[in-house]
């Protein structure tokens, strides 16, 4: 048997048309979603991640704007720039584009920006939020009040999205995600978690891999070494989600999975190129077109307190 493929150009495109149109009324109501994009020095991938998201922008209608800071920015002054994008009324989402200049702490700027900004997702209090399953879709929830708060990781979140375009069944699978990065594995463990499926964790110190990988329906490789899976580690029907994106020796695009092999193995496979990556744009305009829509219902960001949440 092949794998079908999840096509994560295709889904991209569905998303964003859908995109369009939220972001076509809000604009009419008066609110035009706005991204502020950030940019400390003149790392070439930084470079095309961030010209990538401002014309993904521009195709949906979302303003953006961005803002592009020498490598010898003080963290004080990056801190100030966040400060007054906070305090911007026409941007609602804030992305500053990583890795940073050492001169400058990423945790420290990640819990300066405001957490009703944080399209992102990677704020303490996103965190929280997802850990206690305060994230929702819906603005306004069934009292009428304010319904979740904070942002789900746009990786993982992209990965979500492609699962249930393809039906596939989540709750009670056995799900394995390999890595534990605060953006990638550990919120796709947690949200796989919220959807019942019964999550194992492997990371650099896991014993015996293939042991793991090898019971799991859904294994997601978010690793950075190319031929983490192999062929032989996947099981019959598996779906394979590879977020890892490497260079081979021929300096080629690959992922964490040998893509050819477990194809042959396994239900649903993503690509690399052209799976999970256009996903995570995909999931940053969402965060910012939820964000504006927080925004124009005037939703506090705030957790309100008759709310009770148990994932
Ligand atoms: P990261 O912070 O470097 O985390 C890598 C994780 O892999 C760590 O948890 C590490 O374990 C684990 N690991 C390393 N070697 C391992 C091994 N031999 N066996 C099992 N686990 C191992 O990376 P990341 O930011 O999560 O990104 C992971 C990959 O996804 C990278 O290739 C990145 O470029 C890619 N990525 C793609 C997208 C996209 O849009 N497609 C988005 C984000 C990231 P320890 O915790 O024990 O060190």
């Amino acid at each position: 048997m092949t794998a079908q493929l999840l096509d994560g150009i295709a889904l991209s495109k569905k998303l964003r048309a859908r995109l369009s149109h939220r972001v076509e009324v809000l604009t009419r109501q008066g609110t035009r979603p706005g991204l502020a994009v950030v940019l400390i020095g003149d790392h070439p991938a930084s470079q095309i991640y961030v010209r990538n998201k401002v014309k993904a922008c521009a195709d949906v209608g979302i303003h953006s704007e961005m803002r592009q800071l020498p490598a010898s920015t003080p963290e004080t002054e990056l801190l100030a720039q966040i400060a007054r994008l906070n305090a911007d009324r026409s941007i609602h989402g804030i992305l500053v584009q990583m890795p940073l200049p050492e001169q400058i702490d990423p945790a420290r700027v990640i819990e300066a920006i405001a957490l009703e900004k944080d399209v992102d997702g990677f704020h303490t209090l996103s965190a929280g939020a997802l850990v206690t399953g305060r994230i929702v879709d819906s603005v306004v929830d069934s009292a009428g009040g304010s319904a979740g708060f904070g942002f789900r990781p746009c990786t993982p979140y992209g990965v979500m999205a492609m699962l249930d375009d393809a039906n596939v069944p989540i709750a009670g699978a056995h799900a394995v995600v390999i890595g534990r990065s605060n953006t990638v594995g550990k919120p796709m463990a947690l949200m796989l978690l919220a959807r019942n499926a019964t999550v194992t964790i492997c990371h650099s110190a896991t014993r015996d891999l293939a042991n793991f990988v090898r019971q799991a329906d859904i294994v997601v490789a978010a690793v950075g070494r190319a031929h983490t899976v192999t062929g032989e580690m996947v099981k019959a029907n598996a779906v394979v989600i590879d977020v890892g994106i490497n260079r081979n020796a021929e300096g080629k695009l690959v992922g964490d999975v040998d893509f050819d092999d477990a194809r042959k193995l396994a239900s649903w496979i993503t690509p690399v190129p052209g799976g999970v990556g256009p996903m995570t744009i995909t999931m940053l305009l969402t965060n910012t077109v939820v964000a504006a829509e927080r925004a124009a219902s005037a939703v506090s960001a705030v957790p309100s307190l008759k709310t009770s949440a148990h994932r």
